[in-house]
């Protein structure tokens, strides 16, 4: 079969005939034909495969219409900005593709070293928790014998948490034990869990440790 069905050849008395054997008329209503019948058989992806460069079928002849015009959201994203799996202590790094202000697509970052752009199925479905209209994005206090949720600004709550921190370390304060000079606090502990990173473990332990807490652990499965 040919690969080109539109009218190359002409008949003697100079009208032209497409590939197929119709003859075109002048007034291009053979020729309306034509294109059509090379439409329908273009959208054929046998007809492709077998007169295309894929004899295979595996690529181009085998892609549909609505494939072809198909196109990747990091594609069409307005900006895309750096940020970290919030899921796990592996802490591998992620590309956030926004566009008109949303988030659009998550996807690992070839950049970082840790994941080089692979993310696994918990990482890579990041997008729907930062996304999902159930998302609690207000601070959420319930106060002592409360029987309901209040919601909370962050001012508020950030001063609450120093109050009953600074009121804990002091309660539990202890100089000394059996004796000896010890300068700590048994009224804090702190149990961190896996969505910690390094860095972040880092940070607590100088802070808790600053504090006088000893009784600091993390449970990366927890
Ligand atoms: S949950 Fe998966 S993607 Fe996220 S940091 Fe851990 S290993 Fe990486």
């Amino acid at each position: 079969m040919s690969r080109d069905c539109g009218a190359k050849h002409r008949t003697e008395d100079g009208r032209r005939v497409g590939s197929l054997g119709a003859v075109v008329a002048p007034d291009g209503g053979a020729g309306g034909n034509m294109i059509r019948v090379k439409t329908w058989l273009d959208s054929w992806p046998v007809y492709r495969q077998l007169t295309g460069s894929d004899p295979f079928g595996r690529g181009k002849a085998a892609r549909s219409k609505a494939t072809e015009a198909t196109v990747s959201r990091t594609a069409t994203a307005d900006r895309v900005l750096k940020s970290v799996c919030p899921f796990c202590a592996v802490g591998c790094a992620q590309n956030v593709y926004v566009k008109d202000e949303k988030i659009v697509q998550i996807e690992g970052d070839p950049d970082s070293p840790i994941n080089r752009g692979r993310l696994c199925p918990k990482g890579s479905a990041s997008k729907q928790l930062v996304t999902s209209p159930t998302r609690v994005t207000t601070v959420k206090y319930r106060r002592p014998y409360g029987t309901e949720w209040e919601d909370l600004d962050l001012d508020t709550a950030m001063e609450m948490i120093a109050d009953r921190v600074l009121e804990a370390r002091r309660k539990g304060w202890q100089e000394e034990d059996g004796g000896k000079r010890v300068n700590r606090t048994m009224g804090i502990a702190s149990l961190g869990g896996a969505t910690l990173d390094n860095e972040e473990n880092y940070l607590m332990k100088k802070l808790y440790s600053a504090l006088g807490a000893i009784q600091i652990e993390n449970q990366a499965r927890i």
